[in-house]
């Protein structure tokens, strides 16, 4: 097969100029780019073999969610108007201690298709939903099939004293730190071994106190052999980060770079109760800032610090978190609340523009996973994952400009078109080889059944 040029589109590049090209063309060979540019000049510098009318959409880069537990979509809203240690303790626990792989995979296998309907091309799971080798291996391929790119963090974790503490459930911790690390090893060798592969795993310890120092430095020595990320959930409730303190004498992220973990491969998850010191030490380190409002906001855990991260130069990347603290896994949600949050905690409306929330979801995902050569914008040579935006829905019409358009205006329901590697997934938003209907059937048995084990009937009547 020849080209594939999509052609009058609005570009909204993210390359490091910014760049926009209001009637742009991109054209696309075999998987990767290989021209961007005005449409007059694209077409006359190469022979489109297939044209797609780009007329009335943005081309944006494949949305990259940089963290999302995808199992939770089985029990969306039962978490709802909890703090997070409550939200654990009272909920999270009980689902993670009965879960079946088959049932964490009916879950993610539907989160993938919310996803790339939604215009998401590139999901970090964080997969905590009791992972077993099994549970790990089925949840991988959901994504594999769903013909997106991935990267499963598999949760680690072991209960220690401030776990204790915080009252949580000893059974919530199922795995021995061997057991875990030898399994994890396993999965590096088999996802992580071909250069190309689309979906890749990482070791993701589950907080700064939920697990041993020495198994943290463990999994930050795997992450740096295989290139992978350390994905942490760090410094997210105030009441967890307090008594940390009081307990340890010094922060979260402190204590990560106490333990020599703080490096380019540590993803701090959420980093809402940080002190000056820890942003500059982020910086200095090069760890990755992975920023989830919603979550934040529906949990009310904090608002994260991001205008002194950006200013002092520590890259940020954007999550849904998981569809149980969020309620879904839509990005241009994400995006709306990420600049909206700031505006209003800083009580100033220039505090972050739309097309620094854009590179959060595009190349700030891809520098934080070390792919930015290969995906996070359109730009020649990379992976030819794009999306087009209507920008002529009811809920963006008539659209003036396209990154407020992208960030303020657009549902994830607007998404037209989606490719990823230079297939088409999602066309005229309807997903071109997933059976929906059974993936959505399977997901509703697997949470009804889970309900009955996990005893959380209760709270569906909150
Ligand atoms: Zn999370």
């Amino acid at each position: 097969m020849g080209n594939i040029t999509i052609r009058h589109a609005t570009i909204v590049t993210v390359d490091p100029h910014r760049t926009i090209i209001p009637d742009g063309a991109i054209t696309i060979e075999r998987d990767r780019i290989s021209m961007v540019g005005n449409d007059d000049a694209v077409v006359k510098a190469i022979k489109p073999d297939v044209e797609i009318d780009g007329r009335g959409r943005i081309a944006i880069p494949g949305l990259i969610n940089s963290h999302t537990h995808m199992f939770q979509c089985l029990v969306r809203g039962l978490g709802d108007d909890m703090a997070l240690i409550e939200w654990i303790n009272r909920f999270m626990l009980k689902i993670i201690k009965v879960i079946e792989p088959e049932e964490a995979e009916a879950g993610a296998a539907l989160s993938c298709l919310e996803m790339l309907r939604t215009g998401v091309t590139f999901i970090l799971d964080n997969h905590h939903g009791k992972p077993t080798e099994k549970s790990v291996d089925l949840v991988a391929s959901a994504i594999k099939t769903s013909g997106m790119r991935g990267l499963v963090a598999r949760g680690i974790t072991q209960f220690t004293d401030i776990s204790g503490k915080l009252g949580m459930d000893p059974g919530g911790f199922p795995f021995t730190p061997e057991e875990q690390l030898k399994s994890m090893k396993r999965l590096l060798e088999k996802w992580n071994g071909a250069k190309d592969s689309p979906v890749k795993l990482s070791p993701a310890p589950g907080a700064v106190f939920a697990c041993g120092d020495e198994l943290i430095k463990e999994c930050y020595t795997l992450a740096e052999k295989y290139r992978v990320p350390c994905h942490i959930h760090t410094a997210e409730s105030g009441p967890a980060n307090k008594l940390f303190r009081k307990e340890t004498g010094q922060g979260e992220v402190t204590k990560l770079n106490t333990l020599g973990v703080l490096g380019p491969w540590t993803h701090i998850v959420h980093g809402i109760w940080l002190d000056d010191s820890e942003i500059r030490l982020m910086a200095s380190k090069k760890a990755h800032h992975v920023h989830c409002p919603v979550s934040n906001m529906q949990i009310a855990s904090g608002v994260a610090p991001i205008p002194k991260l950006l200013s002092a130069g520590v890259n940020v990347c954007l999550g849904s978190d998981g569809p149980a603290s969020n309620n879904n896994q839509d990005m241009f949600g994400v995006m709306k609340a990420a600049a909206l949050l700031q505006k209003v905690s800083t009580l100033d409306p220039k505090v972050i523009s739309a097309y620094s929330v854009l590179e959060m979801a595009t190349i700030g995902g891809a520098r934080a996973l070390a792919m930015e050569q290969e995906i996070g914008s359109i730009e020649v040579g990379k992976k030819a994952d794009i999306v087009l935006v209507k920008r002529d829905s009811l809920t963006s019409a008539p659209s003036h400009r396209p990154t407020s358009t992208l960030v303020y205006s657009s549902l994830g329901s607007d998404v037209d078109k989606v490719f990823i590697g230079g297939h088409l997934l999602v066309d005229g938003g309807e997903l071109m080889n997933a059976d929906s209907e059974l993936i959505l059937e399977r997901a509703r048995a697997a949470s009804e059944a889970l309900f009955d084990r996990a005893k959380v009937r209760e709270l569906l009547s909150n």
